[in-house]
């Protein structure tokens, strides 16, 4: 075994071994291919070790999948320089998922290869500002608001709201906009989980533009109705990781 090699972790393993189980049942009950979910880690408060190892475990199973960071404060635990160079030895992709600060713009256009959380306007222009400064071009998800609840951002789940911000971003030529994403409602209540999730697919689809294809939501607790409702990134943490300490 190689100096480097890091330490077992049979009970990651196994986390990962029933994450991607349950991801398997759930396409092909809904008849979908489980390959066509792609595996987000929402990597808040985990350390590089950590990320690092589920990365591998994963690796190991032959899925390749994308990191999430919701703080632009904690981007800098993916500078680490083992972590990094094992992010792009895997060609992980890294996501920005959590809520937007104006004055983190340029923090997370660096980052970023896909941004989730385009929540309002404002944001949108300081994306766009700080990717036309760097003369690049990043893709976006318009994070809609489907359960309602007021400590979640996103635009009003309605054609008309999510047409304007489609409209307002098809104008920041730096942006692209390849799909939607949501936080489905905060509840054990099934039905309300899967109405707010199914309320995203049917504002995608009544948008009729097939290049915003991409529907991020599900988490560890709701990604089985998620894949159901036809979640094409799922955003895992604690599933994964452990509950959060
Ligand atoms: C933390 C987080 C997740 C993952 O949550 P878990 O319940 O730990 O799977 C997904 N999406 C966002 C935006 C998050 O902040």
């Amino acid at each position: 075994m190689a100096a480097d090699s890091p330490p077992a972790d049979p009970a990651l393993d196994a986390r990962v071994d029933a994450l991607l189980a349950r991801i398997d049942t759930a396409a092909r009950a809904a008849d979908r291919d489980p390959s066509d979910v792609l595996v987000l880690l929402a990597t808040k408060t985990r350390t590089p070790a950590e990320v690092a190892a589920a990365l591998r475990a994963f690796h190991a199973r032959g899925v390749t999948v994308a990191v999430g960071e919701n703080r632009a404060q904690e981007i800098a635990t993916h500078e680490d320089p083992q972590l990094a160079a094992l992010e792009a030895e895997l060609r992980v992709a890294r996501h920005f998922i959590g809520r937007l600060q104006r004055n983190k713009a340029r923090d997370v256009i660096d980052f970023a290869s896909l941004v989730h959380s385009v929540d309002r306007d404002e944001i949108a222009d300081a994306l766009e500002h700080r990717a036309a400064l760097a003369g690049v071009e990043r893709d976006v998800l318009i994070q809609v608001n489907t359960s309602g609840e007021e400590s979640k951002g996103g635009y009003a789940p309605t054609p008309e709201a999510v047409g304007a911000a489609l409209a307002h971003l098809d104008a920041r030529p730096h942006l692209r906009v390849t799909g939607l994403m949501t936080i489905g409602a905060n509840t054990t209540d099934e039905p309300a989980v899967r109405a707010s999730l199914s309320q995203l697919r049917v504002l995608r689809d009544g948008l009729g533009r097939p290049e915003v294809r991409e529907l991020s939501m599900g988490m560890s607790a709701d990604l089985e109705i998620a894949v159901a409702e036809g979640a094409s990134i799922v955003r895992v943490g604690s599933a994964v990781f452990g509950p959060r300490s």
